[in-house]
């Protein structure tokens, strides 16, 4: 069944928002980071632009919260210099994967501050915020309130320990600080005593009805997520939105109180979209928000209970990926077994991640496994036999034989025919965000040309004297060098860095439009070199040695 397509929510002229999960800004980003959020929808814009969509990516440093003053005080620094650290890391690691923003803004933003601020009173007066008088942890040792991970314990839901209060790693299930188990002071580790304080309290029950509408009559939405997040409906419970603490939006009328992190995180959307166009943002009437599964709480219920009385848009759609796993383990920061971006980049090459990640990645919450055996294989058989072989054969034989000037030609009707199709798949299934699938379409595609040159063997034909010999071999060459271009318009959202040196080999022109259309005119080619490179044995365990330490 399609759920998700682009032609189901919006035109060419109308302006579509893309989003990425917000990277919260306190710790390097590693691969585990990338399969579900960045990299999707990364591709998933650049191909919308490239078939003259109106879209646009905005993503922002999520800036408050706890973790980042804990982080902050551990390391010396004003939650400010160290939000601007992290923000300026992230920029640029993902700038360097070819994750291309059109914004990269921070929640600690004048704008995401008053349109929060402008939330919560809006939310407040309409009668969807209350405030009530509770107990908090407050630790007497340190002398503070302990906030979501100032407290650490065992999951009330599924017993996995040292989890923050707030949220639970392993089974994904948000909670009340107070129902953690064995809670302890994350900073000294003293047991907690409570401590009254009047908290703002968002009326979620109140959008029960609401949500089970959203979630039921928005056929864009995953089903497969729809069907858990129904389920969490009979046990909603009003959301408590404040924080005993001074890093955060300001709750307006209060003193050292702030808005809890995820209720200003998911409107850095709306105050990045508004930095970035100020005269235009409330026209976006599209919004797909790309999230990992660890964060569907928020996305699938607080974000829309939250829109639905403030905003005039509700999220069109939340394409959710799975997590990743590494050699078949959970990733771990403290247990050190994660690979950074930056060193899968440095190690791997940012195009062939890009790759390996997207043909590795369904349209499905399933988690995936990043296997260096499998990568190897992957790109060796796949990237580099495949689709970067077809295209350096291809050009490195006009360069040769041909002077490096594309020859003039007949198209091969049925091969066109074929790509056509093909072409017209691929559109298909991006339109979907099928994002995998597509890829495997564009495999297709290069499988064809590499079986079309070794059936028409130009390098016997270059041989002959014969005339019709000739025009065969133009013909060859021709249509090969046409699905060249065709390939480096196809694939230049998942291999942006490939795609632009190709246009330096072979000058190419069009976008996804007109990407299964033979060659139009002849080109000169520039200096002629392989777009991917292989990995042997050795170099797959050197790699192994050093990213994997443990
Ligand atoms: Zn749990
Ligand atoms: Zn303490």
């Amino acid at each position: 069944m399609v759920e998700f397509n682009i032609d189901k929510v919006a035109g060419k002229n109308e302006k579509i928002l893309v989003t990425a999960a917000l990277p919260y800004a306190n710790g390097e980003l590693h691969l585990g980071h990338i399969r579900s959020t960045y990299v999707p929808a990364d591709i998933y814009t650049r191909f919308l632009r490239s078939l003259g969509y109106d879209a646009i990516y905005v993503c922002a440093a999520d800036a408050h919260g706890t973790p980042i003053l804990f982080g902050a005080e551990q390391a010396g620094k004003s939650p400010e210099d160290y939000v601007k650290y992290w923000h300026d890391e992230h920029e640029r690691v993902l700038s360097e994967l070819g994750v291309k923003f059109d914004i990269f803004y921070t929640t600690h933003s004048p704008e995401n501050i008053a349109l929060s601020q402008e939330f919560f009173t809006t939310l407040k007066e309409a009668g969807y915020i209350y405030k009530k008088e509770t107990e908090h942890f407050y630790c007497p040792n340190c002398k503070r309130f302990l906030p979501d991970r100032f407290v650490r314990g065992t999951c009330p839901y599924c017993g996995a320990e040292d989890q923050y209060s707030d949220s639970c790693e392993q089974c994904g299930r948000t909670y009340d600080q107070k129902d953690v188990k064995d809670p302890r002071c994350a900073i000294c580790g003293t047991v907690p005593i409570l401590k009254k304080s009047e908290h703002y309290f968002f009326q979620l029950t109140k959008f029960k009805d609401f949500l089970a509408d959203y979630l039921k009559n928005n056929e864009n939405l995953q089903e497969e997520v729809k069907n858990y997040v129904l389920n969490w409906l009979d046990d909603l419970k009003d959301w408590d939105i404040t924080r005993d603490m001074t890093w955060g939006v300001p709750i307006p009328g209060e003193k050292n109180k702030v808005l809890y992190v995820w209720f200003d995180a998911p409107i850095g959307y709306l105050s990045s979209l508004k930095k970035l166009k100020p005269d235009t943002w409330k026209e976006y009437k599209t919004m797909i928000h790309f999230i990992g599964k660890d964060i569907v709480y928020h996305h699938y219920l607080f974000w829309p209970a939250m829109l639905s009385k403030a905003w005039h848009v509700l999220p069109t759609a939340i394409p959710v990926r799975g997590f990743l796993k590494l050699e078949g383990k959970k990733f771990s920061k403290s247990r050190k077994w994660y690979i950074s971006i930056e060193d899968g980049i440095k190690y791997f090459g940012a195009d062939h991640l890009r790759f390996y990640i997207t043909l590795t990645t369904p349209y499905s919450t399933e988690d995936g496994n990043f296997s260096l055996k499998e990568f190897q294989e992957r790109i060796n058989n796949e990237l580099v036999g495949n689709l970067g072989n077809f295209i350096y054969r291809t050009l490195s034989f006009i360069k040769t034989k041909f002077d490096g000037v594309v020859p003039k030609g007949e198209p091969d009707k049925g091969l066109w025919d074929e790509v056509k199709k093909l072409t017209s798949d691929v559109i298909s299934l991006m339109k979907e965000i099928k994002l995998k699938r597509a890829l495997e379409k564009i495999l297709a595609i290069s499988a064809l040309g590499n079986q079309y040159f070794q059936k028409k063997k130009p390098w016997e034909l270059v041989k002959s004297e014969k005339e019709e010999d000739k025009i065969k071999l133009n013909d060859v060459l021709y249509n090969s060098a046409g699905l060249v271009r065709t390939l480096g318009i196809l694939m230049e959202p998942f291999c942006p860095f490939a795609s632009a040196e190709l246009k330096r080999q072979i000058a190419f022109e069009g976008s996804y439009a007109s990407a299964g259309e033979p060659l139009q005119k002849g080109a000169k080619l520039g200096q002629i070199k392989p777009l991917f490179k292989t990995f042997d044995n050795e170099e797959i365990e050197k790699i192994r040695k050093k990213v994997l330490t443990n």
